[in-house]
């Protein structure tokens, strides 16, 4: 919740320099009289990050990386007058608890930003979030926090903003089950055994989206969607068998939500995060967007069929570990950023992906967390299993 009534909503952007980021980016830079950019933070790209500060004035910086950080001090002269920098995870969760910031953007890849997310909740900002990779680790307790706070959890990522779209007004029991729709990924037509030679390049292909390189990786594997329904599970309060996916390979339908009279809504929109992101920064609000709404002068078509398990086995792991609970989709997010990291740096075939992550699954003791140091611990372990599995499949 807000702790003032500006005219501007005032945002704190964490990974500002990457695909969400630059999204994120042109959403504010339309918005001039409805929202203001107040810190940035990013991982070690501080030169395009001293250009965004410059160019919309902003004073709060934070660098995780010390390199980075150090690099910043001695050439002070690139950013604004006065700024202020904030170094490391502590600078990240200082930038989600400024008091002059009314929302706070969370689009780091990967689950450094749970700290800064809880300390945005704990504050009683309004939390907009993008990376899912946090509510598959932590999804109970970052819940828990925004509920004790009263604090606001406004998903970015397209279908699960596409659902918050489409639920809002009813009632939890009216929800009979949700479908996201995934677009099958750069893979989506490759036959089973041309993707044991897939390289990184091919992944990366992404045949709808324009994203970062990790996100773009589990879209391919469809992990991305299975790390989605577990997302959702969260967001949403819902069971394991109300979380569904369908192929949909033009990406304009976002979700379809079923009631329970049967009855379904969609989301739709054209494949861009410009959309997501401003429902969520400026959400009640509805002022026009950053892009050119879908033509329906144009003749398309939208088509939908089941999604291959068979083919794409991460996303039958991630639908497994949803069903077990526990901390088994924390497992299953660690092993699969170990794995995608490994991928990418061609130290793993496209196929070793879900080979080291059920292998990781299958090693890692299953259990109950009680507290969020318990799953941290367990994120922990389960890289460190990650890691020295993947020395054998190499
Ligand atoms: P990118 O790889 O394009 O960008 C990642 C951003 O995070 C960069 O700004 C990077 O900084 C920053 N970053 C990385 N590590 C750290 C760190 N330790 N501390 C601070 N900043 C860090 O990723 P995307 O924008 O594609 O994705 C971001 C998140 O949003 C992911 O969780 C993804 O799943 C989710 N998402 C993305 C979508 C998309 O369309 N791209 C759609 C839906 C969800 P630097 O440039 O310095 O490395
Ligand atoms: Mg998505």
């Amino acid at each position: 919740m807000s702790t003032a009534t500006p005219t501007r909503k005032r945002v704190v952007l964490l990974g500002a320099t990457g695909s969400i980021g630059e999204n994120t980016l042109r959403v504010i830079a339309a918005h001039p009289d409805k929202l203001e950019l107040v810190a940035v933070a990013a991982h070690s790209n501080w030169r395009k990050l001293a250009g965004i500060a410059r160019d919309f004035g902003v004073r709060q910086v934070g660098l995780f990386d010390p390199a980075a950080s150090a690099a910043v001090r001695a050439h002070p002269s690139e950013f604004p007058a006065g700024t202020r920098f904030h170094d490391g995870l502590a600078g990240l969760v200082d930038l989600a608890q400024l008091p002059e910031a009314d929302i706070v953007l969370v689009a780091v890849v990967g689950t450094t930003g749970l700290r800064p997310a809880l300390a945005a909740l704990e504050a009683g900002k309004d939390l907009a979030l993008a990376s899912k990779e946090i509510l598959v680790l932590a999804g109970k307790f970052v819940m828990e926090t925004a509920r004790r706070r009263q604090a606001r959890l406004l998903p970015v990522d397209s279908e699960h903003n596409a659902v918050f779209q489409c639920i809002e007004g009813h009632s939890q029991a009216e929800l009979s089950r949700i479908i996201l729709t995934a677009s099958g990924g750069a893979f989506r037509d490759w036959p089973a055994e041309r993707l044991a030679h897939a390289t990184p390049a091919d992944a990366l292909k992404h045949p709808n989206w324009s994203m970062g390189p990790k996100i773009t990786v589990d879209s391919a594997t469809l992990a991305n969607k299975g790390l989605e329904l577990i997302e959702a599970q969260w967001l949403f309060n819902l069971r394991p068998e109300q979380c569904q996916a369908v192929l949909h390979p033009q990406s304009i339908v976002h979700c379809l939500v079923e009631f329970t009279d049967g009855a379904m809504l969609a989301q739709l929109c054209p494949p861009s995060m410009t959309f997501p992101i401003q429902h969520a920064l400026l959400h009640p609000a509805r002022p026009p967007g950053v892009e050119a709404p879908l033509d329906l002068t144009r003749l398309f078509s939208l088509d939908f069929r089941p999604v291959d398990e068979a083919r794409f086995p991460m996303l039958r792991l991630a639908l497994q570990c949803m069903r077990q609970g526990g901390v088994a989709p924390a497992i299953y997010n660690a092993a699969n950023e170990v794995a995608v990291a490994a991928f990418l740096a061609g130290r793993l075939p496209f196929l070793g992906i879900p080979q080291l992550v059920d292998a990781t699954l299958q090693k890692s003791r299953q259990l109950s967390p009680d507290s969020l140091d318990e799953v941290l611990a367990v994120d922990e372990e389960a890289r460190r299993t990650a890691n020295a599995l993947l020395a054998t499949l190499t």
